[in-house]
């Protein structure tokens, strides 16, 4: 694997590396690598020639300040595991490199109603920041595809218009959750949890699991307060539990028995805010 730090260094090796020989996957992160992260890899690796992926925790996309001073770092580790994995390229650029004219003027994109619903009501300016840091790294690194997780539900969404709204020629594909053996999604953020959150957090896994097995036509609210106290039941304190249509996002308070459907849950063990979804009915990928 080669580590390119610099945009210009990197650049020139892409025009060399790239030209004639096939495609480029490209895997965006911000470190602390986990499993999850390794099948996006996977999955770049079998559709892909060449395969990158990027670490940079992107200050402009978080909207607390303690959760980005406290973003886990693990950086040795994560080299060793992309080696182990056969990633050929890790572009690991410093703030410099991103923002060269710093993060006060960044373009605003029009994400429409993406922007102020769940993750965007309760995470002002969050997808903004996430388009400005992909904008930029998609303008660098010019891949042919890019490979991200369902996990991050609207994210994915919000990529996708990022990518139709600035024509970048970029597929995006959209690659399933990977979970610990008791369900709870991985995340980078799980490694802040102690052994006790550790043990609560599965409730969320279980909450959307109780979505599922009983969602029935009719009115889902009260299906929707029941998952709440399984969460609180663990000590969760809860942004939402939201059940909408996968395309748009839309809250859905009564189902019609045939609608697609996704559950999504973001709640917090202390000050750890933890992110996950389920498709509840139909197919949507
Ligand atoms: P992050 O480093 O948290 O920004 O995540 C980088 C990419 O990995 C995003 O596209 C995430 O959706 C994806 N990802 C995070 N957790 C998982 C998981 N458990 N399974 C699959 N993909 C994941």
């Amino acid at each position: 694997m080669i580590l390119f730090k610099n945009v210009k260094a990197l650049q020139q090796h892409l025009a060399d590396f790239k030209s004639g020989t096939g495609n480029l996957g490209w895997v965006p992160t911000m470190g602390a690598l986990h499993a999850g992260h390794i099948s996006l890899l996977n999955a770049a690796r079998s559709k892909c020639r060449w395969v990158i992926c990027s670490i940079f925790v992107n200050p402009t996309q978080f909207n607390d300040r303690n959760d980005f001073r406290n973003y886990p770092i693990t950086l040795d580790k994560d080299i060793s595991l992309l080696e182990e994995n056969g990633v050929d390229l890790l572009f690991l650029p410093g703030m410099n490199e991103i923002y060269p004219d710093g993060t006060e003027r960044l373009e605003k994109y029009n994400l429409g109603k993406l922007e102020s619903i769940l993750e965007g009501q309760y995470r002002p300016g969050h997808f903004q920041g996430v388009c400005q840091v992909l904008h930029r790294l998609g303008d660098i690194l010019k891949p042919d595809h890019l490979f991200m997780g369902q996990k991050d539900f609207q994210q994915c969404m919000v990529v996708k218009r990022l990518l139709e709204i600035t024509h970048s020629g970029i597929t995006l594909h959209t690659c399933s959750t990977l979970r610990e053996p008791d369900g709870l999604a991985m995340s980078s953020r799980n490694m802040r949890l102690n052994e006790t959150q550790r043990k609560n957090a599965i409730a969320i896994y279980e909450a959307l699991n109780f979505l599922k097995k009983n969602l029935k036509k009719g009115s889902l609210v009260e299906l929707i307060e029941k998952a709440k106290d399984i969460l609180s039941s663990r000590d969760f304190r809860t942004d939402y539990v939201a059940i909408a249509d996968p395309a748009t996002l839309e809250t859905c308070k009564n189902w019609d028995g045939q609608q697609a459907l996704v559950g999504l849950i973001a709640a917090f063990q202390q000050e750890i805010r933890l992110i996950d979804n389920m498709v509840l009915a139909g197919n949507i990928y």
